[in-house]
């Protein structure tokens, strides 16, 4: 599905994280291959008069992702942490639990 001019201001904020997003690839000049700059009135070249009018909506949710995988892979520890409910120390003994009888 395509999105078209004007852009929403909160649309502006993803395309650009998505044209910067590693591991996307960013919508580019057909003339010139630059990385287009999002505009309210479009992608626009830096390079060249070339503006695109649209993106694909599906675009966001592809960044969606790539910034899940991306936090997922900044958090990755060098060493691994033990859950504290791993069954050591934190022992809750109930005394005199009455038995079923
Ligand atoms: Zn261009």
């Amino acid at each position: 599905m395509l999105k078209f001019v004007p852009f929403e201001r909160y649309e502006l904020a993803q395309l650009k994280k998505y044209q910067q997003c590693h591991l996307l690839q960013p919508y580019r000049c057909p003339r010139c291959q630059a990385i287009l700059e999002p505009r309210t009135q479009g992608l626009e070249c830096p390079s060249c008069n070339f503006t695109q009018i649209y993106y694909q909506s599906g675009s966001l949710e592809l960044l969606d992702e790539a910034t899940k995988v991306l936090k997922n892979v900044l958090k990755r520890k060098p060493v691994s942490n033990p859950s504290e409910n791993n069954g050591n120390g934190k022992h809750l003994k109930t005394s005199k639990e009455p038995a079923g009888d």
